[in-house]
């Protein structure tokens, strides 16, 4: 497949399902990937429910001019996503092959400059949209992120083998909203349950990137538009997710 002229790699970041933290975890990945000196660049491409200008905090328009888009800058990274376009409270009503061309048109019309990573934010799930990016858009790799629940872990099984069958390679699984440390007593608790991403990464021969605790800072900072990585540089978590971009 033809590269995307101007960026070296792109990683995917997905999901088999919605709401198991798969953006808060992408744009952590992308702050941790500029915070070690790449040029990155973040597509939110999660088009029925676009977080990356929440998640972010950007509340302006990117720049058009003639039939190029400018992405916005922001923590050091690029960002694109949908919800530049639209109101917040604004349903996106799309059928599938809509989906898709208006992803391929954000990924090669969007003027990104020049990029050493770009990160997919995928839209959550294996169905049409998400197999037809997988098998046109030039992926170096995939991150699958679950929860440590069986039924999440089941629908990460479901994600990882639509990029296999794609031939795109997995460069692993991520447990995200693992072990809940209590802010009061400081005690853990596997709310989610416990390894089960680990297990499978195991069982299925892919890499295991690391567990991602669930923590009120990771979500009230993502909330506010100050992902942990930059409003927290220093926290556990941060560095955490440093690690995961580091090994992929
Ligand atoms: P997805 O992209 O999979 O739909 P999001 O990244 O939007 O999921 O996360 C869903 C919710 O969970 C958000 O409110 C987010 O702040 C929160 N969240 C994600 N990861 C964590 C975590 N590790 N600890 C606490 N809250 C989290």
């Amino acid at each position: 497949m033809a590269p995307i002229p101007g960026i070296k790699t792109i990683l995917a970041v997905a999901s088999g399902k919605g709401g198991v933290g798969k953006s808060t975890c992408a744009t952590n990945i992308a702050l941790g990937l500029a915070s070690l000196g790449f040029r990155v660049g973040l597509l939110d491409a999660d088009i029925y429910g676009p977080s990356a200008p929440k998640l972010m905090g950007i509340h302006e328009q990117p720049r058009i001019e003639g039939d190029r888009v400018f992405p916005i800058e922001k923590y050091g990274i690029k960002v694109m996503s949908m919800g530049f376009f639209m109101e917040e409270e604004n349903p996106v009503i799309w059928r599938g092959p809509m989906v898709v061309s208006a992803l391929m048109q954000f990924t090669r019309e969007v003027d990104w400059g020049g990029l050493d990573v770009l990160v997919l934010d995928m839209p959550p799930g294996t169905g049409d949209a998400q197999l037809t990016m997988a098998q046109q858009t030039p992926l170096t790799g995939a991150v699958i992120i679950s929860t440590p629940q069986d039924l999440a872990l089941i629908d990460a099984r479901k994600g990882l083998n639509m990029f296999k069958n794609v031939d795109v390679p997995i460069y692993g699984i991520v447990e995200n909203m693992s072990t809940f440390i209590c802010p009061h007593c400081g005690k853990p608790s596997d709310i989610f349950g416990h390894g089960g991403a680990e297990e499978d990464a195991r069982r299925l021969g892919v890499p295991f990137l690391g567990a991602i605790p669930l923590h009120m800072d990771i979500r009230e900072n993502s909330d506010a538009g100050t992902p942990v990585v930059v409003s927290q540089p220093d926290s556990t978590h941060a560095q955490i997710y440093k690690k995961i971009a580091i090994k992929v």
